[in-house]
């Protein structure tokens, strides 16, 4: 495998998903597209004579299934990796309305079987294809960790939480009050929320994903929210009964003799839909910057440039900073519609998206 446009070296890998022109896009004058498919880990983005190309470790394009994506997107080596103890994280990036929540979730499709709609996906207790990526993942480590307790060898547990940050502030997604919890440091642990609630059981961690999704809704009503404005943040940690350390961000449990592995979805909406001051996602851009700066003079041996990463400066950074700058793995999704009338969004996507290759 590897080869050529991947970036196998790198701590954070990047995957671009281009969801198909909605009814409205279609319908309009033209239904231009912008994007142009060179292959699977290239696309061009084509306005008018210009095309300029980029280069990711996967393209997905409109007619990638949501099983195809969980395969090609390399989250499954992330999830054995975050079994084995290092701290991972996969998050989404995109404009409101870019497919974010389809990626991660498949949300809609589930709760429109759920709802007894009528016109249901026909999906059977949780299980289908319009199923995303967190389900696909929690299936995928539910598996390995049975058959891990069976073997007797390790032996898991599992944690989960649920936060949301929003206007610097986080908010427990299972425990919705309109109190925002506090961000501690410690040396053991990193950057944490503290009083975060978490549930225990392997079951209940799917209990988590959707009471979560259906609380994200409720807060933004509750606390007032532009839903767009908000990060959520959903944290599984599998210790293992002895494993040593690893420094962990999300979870309030635990004590530092256990080791422990996160897996993180993030959520990030793009910064130029509102039109306003973001401190997460503008210090989220600064640090990967700083860190592809560094990424830069790592192949180059010893001469890495010393540059200032700023993760203290954001919740949101802070909450991440294990596993950016750390030994973990990081997925980055970057989302994009390919209708021209989104040529803005989709440009500073794919351009932000293209320097956390760097990385
Ligand atoms: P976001 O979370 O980024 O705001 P959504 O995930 O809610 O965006 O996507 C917006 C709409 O587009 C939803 O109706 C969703 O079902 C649809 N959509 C997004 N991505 C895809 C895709 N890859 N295939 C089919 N429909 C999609």
């Amino acid at each position: 495998g590897g080869g050529e446009g991947t970036n196998d070296d790198n701590s954070v890998r990047v995957c671009v998903r281009v969801r198909p022109l909605n009814a409205k896009e279609d319908a309009a004058p033209g239904a231009t597209r912008i994007l142009r498919y060179v292959g699977p880990r290239s696309l061009e983005l084509v306005v008018g004579e210009e095309a300029k190309q980029y280069s990711f470790d996967l393209c997905a394009n409109e007619g990638c299934s949501q099983a195809e994506f969980f395969s090609a997107c390399g989250l499954v080596p992330l999830l054995n990796a975050a079994a084995d103890g290092y701290a991972c994280t996969v998050f989404a990036y995109g404009a409101t309305g870019s497919g974010k929540t389809f990626c991660l979730s498949g949300l809609e499709q589930l709760q429109a079987s759920r709802g007894g709609q009528g016109g249901g996906g026909g999906l059977q207790g949780g299980a289908g294809e319009s199923e995303g990526l967190v389900p696909r993942s929690m299936a995928h480590l539910f598996e390995r960790m049975a058959r891990s307790n069976a073997a007797a060898d390790t032996r898991y547990r599992v944690r989960a939480s649920y936060c949301e940050v929003y206007n610097e502030q986080v908010f427990d997604l299972l425990h919705l009050q309109k109190t925002p919890l506090q961000v501690r440091h410690n040396a053991k642990r990193g950057f944490f929320v503290q009083g975060l609630f978490e549930v225990e059981s392997l079951d209940d961690m799917m209990a988590v994903v959707e009471e979560g999704n259906g609380n994200r809704r409720v807060a933004s009503h509750l606390l007032n929210q532009d839903s767009s404005r908000s990060h959520s943040i959903l944290t599984a940690s599998l210790p293992y009964y002895v494993r040593p350390l690893t420094v962990y961000l999300q979870s309030e449990w635990g004590d530092a003799e256990d080791g422990r592995t996160i897996k993180k979805f993030g959520k990030a909406a793009n910064e130029r839909e509102t039109g306003s001051i973001n401190r997460s996602l503008m210090t989220l851009g600064k640090v990967i910057s700083a860190l592809s700066q560094q990424g830069k003079g790592v192949g180059g041996g010893a001469d890495a440039p010393d540059i200032w990463v700023p993760y203290r400066d954001s919740t949101l950074t802070k909450l991440l900073m294990d596993s950016l700058g750390g030994n973990g793995l990081t997925l980055m999704l970057a989302c994009i519609s390919p209708s021209a009338m989104h040529l803005e969004e989709t440009t500073s996507t794919l351009n932000y998206a293209a320097r956390a290759r760097n990385i």
